[in-house]
């Protein structure tokens, strides 16, 4: 694979960009591997990237059913943190972050992370409180956050209304190094450096059933055909529940659509993340100038990527009143997900009782932050057939133990 630098796009300039040659192969699947991962997410492809550059095994393949990237991974409103409450949250999330910090040196690509800041408002008593303990945690996981108050909060963000009339702005949590990264750019980032590893991506391969023998997995079938597998990694976000039923087991999951939409472009107004979780919506600025809107969730179970009027009318309602200016914009596009939630708002990584077979899943609304941190963890627990200690505390046992790691604050609203 040939480097990205200064000089290769001088070069290429030249030559009419005829000499760039693919990001990553297509090849045909093979009868087996040593690891198949299901999910072309950056999860998946994280998780195979990380387990031939940590841990030596490339004999891995990543199925997708549609194109890398079309998933979650492509459709989020690309939030970077790691300010949560718990221990084990901030230090997957913060190790994340971490490597975020260098990955488009790590990947040579650009995923344009841009650690602009993110702050989260505190627009009542009870907020102010939560976030107030939340900093005081933070400070002891070393995450650098602070909670800071109205006068700050407007001098970062001269467009926001601290004296709203509903939601006076009491304060915020303020994660300085927080942000947004380019989301296609992570996953194309990872499909490259996966490829130039021997890793085969194969798209347009959904599976549709599991092989196992004596209560070991033995391989997946896929619209493809058979694939063999010593190990299986199912990295499939919404469709967790769906990839468990075939592998003989439940998850404490729930699949619902989480809505976002964008606004036409405008110059530069907004350059933090700024996420109001009482009126209930968040915002931040892209590149093109387009202002990038989170909004809620369906409140029922469902597998629909779309979006949906009342949400736009809510999302925006709310936000209207935090950031008057946005009243007068027109908004472009809106689009939906499949989030997979747990009860408790954290994630899973753990084996399964499929012997050989292992789940990443329930990131539910945040989880594009923690993709690097995320493929880090579950590559160090396919290859040992055993949790590190970032995966550990995330095992499926702890909903049978009760032993819950309750982010609902921290997640309250999407990410
Ligand atoms: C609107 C919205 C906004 C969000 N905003 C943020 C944010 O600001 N910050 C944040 O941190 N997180 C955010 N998230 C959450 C984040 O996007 C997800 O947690 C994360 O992208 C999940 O990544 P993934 O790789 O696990 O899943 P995905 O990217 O969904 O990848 C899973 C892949 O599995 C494939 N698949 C499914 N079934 C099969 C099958 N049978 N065979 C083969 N392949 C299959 C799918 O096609 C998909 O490509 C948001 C999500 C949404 C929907």
């Amino acid at each position: 694979m040939r480097r990205y630098s200064a000089f290769a796009i001088a070069r290429e300039a030249v030559r009419y960009h005829q000499g760039w040659e693919r990001a990553w192969r297509s090849p045909a699947p093979r009868p087996a591997y040593e690891v198949v991962v299901v999910g072309a997410g950056g999860h998946g492809l994280a998780t195979a990237y990380y387990l031939a550059r940590n841990h030596g095994i490339t004999d891995v393949a990543v199925l997708e059913k549609g194109w890398l990237g079309g998933g979650n991974t492509g459709r989020n409103t690309t939030i970077i943190r790691s300010n949560y409450l718990q221990d084990p949250s901030a230090a997957i999330y913060e190790k994340a972050r971490s490597l975020y910090e260098t990955m488009s040196r790590d990947l040579n690509m650009n995923v344009m992370f841009s650690p602009r800041g993110v702050l989260m408002l505190a627009q009542t008593e009870h907020e102010k409180r939560g976030y107030l303990r939340t900093a005081h945690a933070n400070r002891l996981q070393g995450v650098a956050t602070e909670f800071i108050g109205p006068e700050r909060v407007k001098e970062l963000v001269p467009i926001i209304n601290v004296s709203g009339p509903r939601y006076p702005v009491l304060g915020a949590l303020w994660q300085p190094r927080g942000g947004t990264a380019r989301h296609d750019a992570v996953a194309w980032a990872y499909a490259r450096a996966c490829s130039a590893m021997g890793i085969d991506i194969i798209q347009r391969c959904e599976v549709t059933g599991i092989t196992q023998e004596r209560g070991r997995v033995t391989g997946v079938e896929t619209t493809r055909g058979h694939i063999g597998a010593k190990k299986l990694a199912i990295v499939v976000a919404g469709h967790s529940g769906v990839l468990a039923e075939m592998a003989g087991f439940r998850l404490p999951i729930e699949s619902v659509a989480l809505q976002a939409l964008v606004s036409e472009p405008i110059k530069p107004a907004i350059d933090v993340v700024v996420m109001a979780n009482t009126v209930h919506g968040y915002m931040s600025q892209s590149d093109k100038g387009e202002l990038v809107i989170g909004g809620g969730a369906d409140g029922y179970n469902n597998y629909t990527q779309r979006g949906s009027f009342h949400h736009i009318e809510e999302t925006v309602r709310a936000l209207v009143e935090t950031f008057p200016i946005i009243s007068r914009l027109r908004m472009m596009r809106q689009w939906g997900g499949i989030v997979d939630m747990t009860g408790d708002r954290s994630p899973i990584l753990s084996k399964t009782p499929l012997e050989g077979c292992y789940i990443n899943a329930g990131w539910g609304t945040g989880g594009f932050k923690s993709i690097p941190g995320s493929g880090w963890a579950m590559a160090e627990l396919v290859a040992k057939d055993a949790p590190g200690p970032l995966a550990a505390p995330f095992g499926l046992e702890r909903f049978r133990e009760g032993r819950f790691i309750d982010e609902s604050v921290a997640a309250g609203v999407a990410h």
